[in-house]
């Protein structure tokens, strides 16, 4: 039978009877004839917990230290998901990132996987026993403990996929599965059967917030086939391995799937909104070369990402406006950066916003199809709603607009594209 990797978030591990239920879900899996192993999150609420106390302890945290404290949320989950397993009658261990162990470069709070050594542990999981390893930590090059980033146990569950040649890596969470967009909005929103690794990482990247960004590219670089599916299921319900869930998969294999259906291909696959951006404007900076590059030095030298940017035409007296986007966490930052730098750039005024949205269509469909972007303009025009910025991809557009309009913008574009559910 199959090897599968299963990854369970904080909200199916926050207590002893949701980790209970956990249990069963695994247990199934094995019995299925499988061999297993889970990556497990910190309970729920736990990690923020954890960061506030080390904010307490010292604002202006060492973050190899920070990694002490917060790495160990998800050390209990492991343990605790182990000592259940065991009382059902199961063979089950746990293995720490650095028993593992799961080699990460030195960037604490936020590190990369660099390795991991999967011999131990496929030796475990071939002899029946059940292996239970703590998301979001690995190990250092010097031997000390690293975390992978917010949201990083999705990370870890791909990459433990890769390292095992896992068939199949089933991420369990509290959605089951993605849908055309986020069905709190749009109550028409429909469940994906599929979506390519490319179209994950768009929707990831602009606020679909089921996976990680980095586990996405992860796998879609390591080929790991992804299921994301839900933990909230009763004894009755599909089995994982009719694929329940939504998988995610390369365009060959979704090539293979559709070959044979009669339903043309979506156009869009699904649409997103993002919240978190914020606008600067600058008014009257010179139009000359090397004028955007002095905004944007400072900006890339303090590991603030730009997003969408526009230089207006250039008005008379030879100055043009400089208009982009930006994570709203990084605004204030931004700002005083710049203003530090308003003689070198010579711009006349700053200008921020905090109330904007993105709002993105996405799907590989739009590659071999002309008019998505006029669509998409079209539709948000017959409901007045004005477009601040556009950037686009091979596989995406987007537009900036009034934060207050989000929902409205999504509805009409759901309905505009045709996903709506019957
Ligand atoms: N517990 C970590 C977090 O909350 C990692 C994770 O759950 O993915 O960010
Ligand atoms: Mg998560």
């Amino acid at each position: 039978m199959g090897r599968i990797v299963m990854k369970f978030g904080g909200t199916s591990m926050a207590g002893t009877e949701r980790i209970r239920r956990v249990a069963t879900i695994v247990r199934r899996q094995q019995e299925a004839g499988h061999e297993v192993a889970v990556v497990v999150s910190a309970m729920a609420g736990e990690t923020d917990r954890l960061v506030t106390f080390c904010r307490e302890a010292n604002a202006l945290y060492d973050p190899a230290e920070y990694d002490v404290v917060v790495a160990s949320g998800e050390q209990v989950t492991a343990g605790l998901l182990a000592l259940t397993l065991q009382g059902m009658g199961c063979k089950a261990r746990s293995w720490l990132g650095w028993q593992v162990p799961i080699q990460t470069d030195d960037a604490h709070a936020k590190a990369r996987v660099e390795s991991i050594d999967s011999a131990a542990l496929t030796a475990s999981m071939a002899a029946g026993e059940i292996a239970v390893i703590p998301g979001f930590q690995g190990v250092s090059p010097a031997g000390r403990v690293t975390t992978l980033g917010r949201g990083g146990s999705d990370t870890s569950a791909v990459a433990v996929a890769a390292a095992v040649n896992a068939d199949r890596c089933d991420i369990y969470t509290d959605v089951d599965g993605v849908y055309t967009t986020d069905p709190r909005i749009v109550a028409k929103a429909r469940k994906l059967k599929n979506v390519t690794y490319e179209e994950m990482l768009e929707l990831a990247s602009v606020g679909s917030k089921v996976l990680q960004t980095r586990s996405v590219s992860l796998a879609m670089k390591a080929g790991v086939r992804v299921q994301v599916l839900s933990s909230f299921i009763d004894d009755d319900a599909p089995a994982a391995d009719t694929l329940p869930g939504t998988m995610i998969v390369s365009d060959e294999e979704l090539a293979k799937i559709q070959e044979g259906l009669e339903m043309e291909r979506q156009l869009i696959t699904g649409i997103a909104a993002d919240k978190n951006e914020a606008k600067i404007i600058l008014t009257r900076v010179p139009d000359r070369p090397g004028a955007v590059a002095t905004i944007f030095s400072p900006l890339a030298a303090a590991n603030i990402n730009v997003d969408m940017i526009i230089q207006n035409v250039g008005r008379d007296k030879g100055e043009t406006d400089v208009t982009f986007t930006l994570p709203s966490s990084d605004l204030v930052r931004a700002q005083a950066l710049l203003e530090a730098q308003k003689e070198p750039i010579g711009f006349h005024r700053l200008i921020t916003d905090g109330k904007v949205a993105k709002i993105s269509v996405v799907g590989v469909g739009m590659r071999s199809h002309a008019g998505v972007a006029s669509t998409m303009f079209r539709a948000l025009a017959d409901r007045g709603i004005n477009i601040q910025a556009i950037s686009t991809s091979e596989i995406k557009v987007s537009v900036l607009i009034d934060e207050d309009e989000t929902e409205l913008a999504v509805r009409v574009l759901h309905t505009a594209y045709g996903l709506d559910a019957e």
